[in-house]
């Protein structure tokens, strides 16, 4: 399979902490369904849909998931039917689910402890009335979710090449742990002399797991190649940081609210509560922690900018409420 190419715009954002410069790549601005790491990811998914006798799309995720969003946009793009099943426990009503029932997406929620074989039991049942559905993992898990992110260090290679830029290192929120993967073995397959260090800020597991599950995504990437690579090698590569989690998916505090404030005010770009704000926030307290001095430090926008919305939109309503209260 060919690779897919984006070259998402790397931007001069500011001077920050000691010396540092910022720069960013915009993954928010993939030219599909509000663009984001799960755009770049569904565009392999979606080409073996394309390549094969696929009918219909089941995936999971929970109501503000990205991905769900993006994967019912690519369904409804080729008039696939599209079941998405979520967790009760977080199906609260979002931008990104009102799009998932716009693009026509059949979503049905269960216990968070029942998703797996609600998932299974539907598969079965689409069979049994002779489909033929192409199954997506939450978030975009797997191999073509790992490869969409070696394109994407790739991308950044030659962003340095270009430019004689050299990034020290490299920030991105880290979830399900592909587009962590997909940047680390991108830095096996593309040595350069000078290191960057690759820092996924966890947006809610903990190690050890969260970064075990980094490590089997590279694992399973390189093993489907037929490389072996040496285990300490990609441990040492494999930086992934719990301790800014807040929250977890559930949302953040009021500091990383205060980051989305500013990020947007200053430079006009839309950072959310989950993902993007958070690790934006584990950056900025990470070097400041660290006394990280004088280094070119490159944040990934992994986009969710729906997620922008619901946030804006949550506040609004909290204030609404408060003053209420006061007139009372
Ligand atoms: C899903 C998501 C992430 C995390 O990506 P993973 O590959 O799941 O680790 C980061 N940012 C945004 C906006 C996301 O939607």
């Amino acid at each position: 399979m060919t690779s897919v190419h984006y070259s998402t715009p790397i931007v001069d954002i500011d001077e920050i902490g000691n010396g540092n410069h910022l720069y960013m790549k915009r993954d928010d601005m993939i030219p599909f369904s509000f663009g984001g790491n799960k755009a770049r990811k569904a565009e392999y998914f979606f080409r073996e849909v394309d390549a094969g006798d696929y009918d219909c799309i089941v995936t999971y995720g929970s109501s503000s998931s990205n991905h769900c969003r993006v994967v019912a946009n690519q369904a409804a793009k080729r008039g696939l039917p599209c079941y998405i099943i979520g967790p009760e426990e977080a199906s609260e009503p979002t931008y990104n689910h009102l799009l998932m029932e716009w693009f026509g997406a059949e979503t049905m929620t269960v216990p968070v402890n029942e998703v797996h074989d609600t998932i299974e039991a539907k598969l079965e049942a689409l069979r049994a009335e002779g489909k033929h559905p192409y199954f997506i993992a939450g978030g975009g898990h797997g191999n073509l979710g790992t490869r969409a992110y070696i394109d994407c260090y790739s991308e950044i290679v030659q962003y340095e090449k270009e430019t004689g830029i050299h990034f020290d290192k490299i920030f991105f929120a880290s979830g399900t742990g592909t587009t962590h993967a997909g940047l680390v073995c991108g830095k096996f397959l593309f040595p350069r002399k000078k290191d960057t260090e690759i820092i996924g800020i966890s947006i809610a597991r903990k190690n050890p797991r969260g970064r075990q599950v980094v490590l089997d995504s590279i694992k399973e990437y390189f093993d489907s190649l037929g490389v072996k690579l040496g285990e300490e090698e990609v441990e040492q590569a494999t930086i992934f940081l719990d301790r800014y989690t807040g929250d977890g998916y559930a949302g953040s505090s009021e500091a990383v609210q205060e980051v989305i404030y500013r990020v947007m005010t200053k430079y006009g770009i839309p950072l959310d509560h989950t993902y993007t704000g958070k690790a934006f926030y584990g950056m900025e307290r990470y070097l400041e922690e660290e006394e990280v001095r004088g280094e070119n430090i490159l944040f990934i926008h992994t986009g969710g900018t729906p997620l922008f919305f619901d946030e804006l939109f949550g506040a609004r309503m909290a204030e609404e409420a408060r003053r209420g209260e006061a007139e009372e």
